[in-house]
């Protein structure tokens, strides 16, 4: 592994935190047994501790009690859990989602007829009224709005469209994935009937997640079998996962200042990069933004050779758009906030977290004032 790489992609993934990596480890090593949550012996009680030590760290950092934390496998179950649940409940009624969802809620389109776009404005918000607008058209069975964009890091109004679509009797679910741990949550302020978040978003391993139920009282369900989860979500439990999932909410928690000092990163990266190439486009720039995220465009180019460009110099960066095996599509996100073609080519997205230091973004600054130097001449 290349440890001299300096890593701005925390968005796709972030990297594990020490805490979080010692959790995972402890839970796997336990001398020759295995820890199953549902075994009544020694074993079986101590992994039920630890599922039941992370569900209190992680309900926590959501705002949430205990018995409100259903663990899954990640975000992308959690997704798919709420708008399968709903299209199938509720046949008759629409499901509305924002246009910027992420592709585990985007792609189910393509599998459903009951399910709406809600447009966004040119900072990928969705706009009250518009949905207010589509709710008394459609009798709509659940509202889904992201809650901090992967892309872009624009924070929607997530209580005010929460209170409209229940105003107009649908159900609201956020995919808090990106916001979790980054800015303060608390679905029972927010009076959310469900949110879907992440464990590798915070620090924690991949492969796990939860979905957070609010207080509707109905409890989505994907996989069916053992009773598991309250019987919400079959399937032996992911004990060492769980654990560390746990550990790094505990520890994004702790560290709920960071996100400011990330900020100031951040907005030196913009500094730097408008100074080069004022010509430059900062998407979702007159939005609230998450303080780690940063998504640009230049008017020519390619968002591939630049990837490729930093990757030689050392710097792991992203498009920000979905990439499958290896090849960069547009971001219909950018779509959906009309940005122009030409500028959906070229955006790159650095994200920051918890392991970023000033001396990552003075490397990123200097490579972007190499590579844009040559890309210019
Ligand atoms: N939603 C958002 C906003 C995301 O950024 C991601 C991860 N790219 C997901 C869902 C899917 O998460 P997971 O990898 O846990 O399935």
């Amino acid at each position: 592994m290349n440890n001299t790489i300096i890593y701005l992609d925390y968005n796709a993934s972030a990297p594990l935190r020490p805490e979080a990596r010692d959790a995972v480890m402890c839970a796997m090593d336990c001398g020759g047994a295995a820890l199953n949550a549902s075994a009544v012996h020694y074993y079986g009680r101590l992994g039920r501790k630890i599922v039941e030590d992370a569900r209190r760290d992680v309900a926590t950092l959501m705002g949430a009690h205990t018995n409100q934390v259903l663990f899954n496998s990640g975000a992308t179950e959690g997704n798919n859990t709420i708008i399968n649940h709903f299209a199938r409940a509720y046949p008759e009624d629409m499901i509305l989602i924002s246009a910027v969802e992420h592709p585990s809620i985007l792609e189910l389109t393509q599998h459903y007829d009951n399910i709406k776009t809600i447009p966004v404005d040119e900072n990928g918000l969705v706009r009250a009224d518009i949905l207010e607008d589509m709710l008394k058209a459609h009798k709509t069975s659940l509202v889904s709005c992201l809650y901090a964009h992967n892309e872009t890091g624009a924070i929607q109004d997530v209580s005010l469209l929460c209170e409209i679509s229940h105003k107009n009797g649908a159900f609201f679910h956020s995919d808090a994935t990106q916001a979790a741990g980054r800015i303060p949550l608390n679905i029972q302020n927010d009076n959310i009937d469900f949110l879907t978040i992440s464990s590798h978003k915070i620090g924690g391993p991949q492969g796990v997640g939860a979905l957070i139920l609010g207080q509707c009282g109905q409890t989505p369900t994907l996989l069916h079998g053992g009773g598991q989860e309250k019987s919400a979500r079959a399937g032996t439990e992911n004990i060492a996962g769980i654990a560390g999932f746990g550990a790094a909410a505990k520890q994004a928690l702790a560290d709920r200042d960071l996100y400011a000092r990330l900020c100031v990163l951040r907005d030196k990266i913009e500094a730097a990069i408008k100074s080069t190439a004022p010509e430059t486009v900062f998407h979702a720039k007159n939005a609230a933004r998450l303080g780690n995220t940063t998504f640009f465009s230049l008017p020519k180019g390619n968002a591939q050779s630049l990837l490729m460009a930093f990757d030689l110099e050392g710097i792991a960066i992203s498009n920000g758009s979905a990439c499958s095996s290896g090849t960069v599509k547009p971001s219909t996100t950018l779509n959906a906030m009309g940005v122009k073609p030409a500028l959906t080519k070229t955006a790159l997205r650095v994200s920051l977290g918890w392991a970023t230091r000033e001396s990552d973004i003075d490397a990123f600054i200097k490579a972007w004032e190499k590579i844009y130097l040559r890309i210019k001449a």
